[in-house]
């Protein structure tokens, strides 16, 4: 039986201002601005739509000083999505601009890596440094949808769907994972924080929010291993998605892209990389 092919769109809520040395361990020697995208990601085909990731709200948005631009739950809408008809949401990890938003979604059930909300609860949620990633009223919201039985937890990788399969790559949260799609052309790789931006994979540096470097950079690794190219991977956070990706429509401009056609330019690659030196 053929493998579905679904359409993917990436949802863009919200942006801040920020330089190059904010995203590269280590700094960078060429500072510069670097702004910085909130994204969340669907998922549609074979009668249902997938949301991954829940995005953060207006009142975070607030506290954490980020340019707000929609509720990410409500632009479901332009893409014809009810929120209420939505079962299921993957969490690629429990980070605040991941996992807020989740009591929109009351008939979803939640997909996460167990390990995300060990962490999460765990032992090293007493240091600020990570901890900071987090919502605290997140993580106990998480904890109750779990005593109502809408968490499904996963040790590693998983089908979640024909044609759509989560894939385990810790090291920036401890129980990171991100999501392959089948779609028109090709496996397109959902990598969420897994890189935030083209450059942080292309250049083996990685984001300095980091659990476990080693991880961080092995995750680079299965992100290219479950994709054809470079091409078929999408960060988490880089704004250069906007640009090389099409609008739905022409309404959608700036809003939302499609990613399940090929993006019209190269990003940032391994190659480049290896040229400059
Ligand atoms: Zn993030």
């Amino acid at each position: 039986m053929a493998i579905p092919e679904y359409e993917v769109f990436a949802i863009r809520y919200a942006t801040r201002d920020a330089g190059r040395r904010d995203h590269f361990i280590g700094g960078d020697p060429h500072d510069a601005p670097m702004p910085m995208d909130y994204f969340l990601w669907v998922i549609r085909g074979e009668g249902r739509a997938i949301v991954v990731d829940t995005g953060f709200n207006a009142e975070v948005a607030a506290k954490r000083k980020r340019t707000f631009l929609r509720c990410p739950v409500e632009a479901l809408a332009l893409l014809n999505i009810d929120a209420a008809d939505v079962r299921d949401v993957v969490l690629t990890h429990l980070h605040y601009d991941h996992a807020g938003n989740f009591d929109r979604f009351p008939n979803a059930r939640f997909h996460l890596q167990e390990r995300e909300i060990h962490y999460a609860t765990g032992r090293y949620m007493r240091f600020p440094r990570l901890s900071h990633s987090f919502e605290v009223e997140d993580i106990c919201g998480i904890v109750r949808l779990n005593y109502a039985q809408r968490v499904l937890f996963y040790a590693g990788d998983a089908e979640l769907a024909p044609g759509i399969t989560l894939h385990a790559a810790a090291g920036h949260s401890d129980g990171l994972q991100f999501v392959r799609v089948n779609t028109a052309r090709g496996p397109v790789v959902l990598a969420s924080d897994v890189s935030h931006f083209y450059e942080n994979m292309a250049s083996g540096r990685p984001f300095p929010t980091a659990f476990h470097v080693g991880e961080m950079l092995e995750g680079f690794e299965k992100l290219l291993a479950a994709a054809p190219d470079e091409s078929h991977i999408v960060p988490g956070h880089d704004p250069l998605v906007m640009q090389l990706y099409p609008a739905p429509s022409p309404e959608l401009e700036n809003i939302i892209v499609r990613l399940d056609v090929p993006p019209s330019g190269p990003a940032p690659s391994r190659a480049d990389q290896s040229s400059r030196h």
